[in-house]
């Protein structure tokens, strides 16, 4: 999304514009795992550089950060990756731009690996992109993964039997009116 600013210190986008692709911009309806329409491929740029939303502007993946080994940039790891904040819990985000590509990457398996044991570690991919309710996966430290599609969660242990979890009543309902609200504004057009 910063592909020609100058300003990033020792790095800058370069040639990826993986994140125009891989993450949704709200101003610009723009769903996750759509191309922006205002991605120049020719130029490998923004076409509306100058007025991109603010989002954009802000937007730092954690490889622009410096918190990737340089080799790893997003369009050479075919996902981006972000360090995030919900509530009081870090995660590290990875958005596979396309289905089964984190599964077929051994970078992408040593990154997860080495942040999974001081926090929590969620896949997600770009299927079915209109569904706010899409399953992902959660490693944990010691091996523990979990595989969560809907309110249910299946718990994966070394050496223990496979557990399937339901959300609690409360949480449930919760989680259905989050993914209402996350439906009508995908639906809804740009202001
Ligand atoms: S507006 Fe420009 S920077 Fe923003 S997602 Fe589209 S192409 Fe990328
Ligand atoms: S994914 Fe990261 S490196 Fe690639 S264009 Fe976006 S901010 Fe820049």
């Amino acid at each position: 999304m910063n592909q020609v600013d100058a300003d990033q210190g020792v790095r800058n986008c370069g040639d990826c514009s993986l994140c125009c692709q891989v993450l949704r911009v709200d101003e610009l309806a723009k769903l996750g795992g759509v191309p922006c329409i205002h991605q120049d491929v020719g130029a490998k740029g923004c076409s509306i550089h100058p007025s991109r939303p603010k989002i954009c502007r802000a937007y730092r993946c954690l490889w622009l950060s410096g918190g990737l080994a340089e080799p790893d940039r997003p369009d050479r790891l075919g996902a981006v990756l972000d360090v995030v904040a919900q509530g009081p819990v870090v995660r590290l985000e990875i958005r596979e731009s396309r289905p089964g590509l984190f599964e077929a990457s051994e970078r992408l398996a040593a990154i997860a690996e080495e942040y999974r044991s001081s926090m929590p570690v969620r896949i997600t991919d770009v299927g079915n992109v209109l569904d706010p309710d899409r399953s992902y996966r959660l490693l944990l430290p010691e091996g523990e993964e979990h595989r969560v599609a809907g309110d249910w969660t299946e718990v994966h242990k070394p050496g223990r039997p496979l557990e399937r979890r339901r959300l609690p009543w409360l949480e449930r309902t919760v989680r259905r009116l989050v993914l209402r609200l996350r439906r009508y504004r995908l639906a809804a057009p740009p202001s």
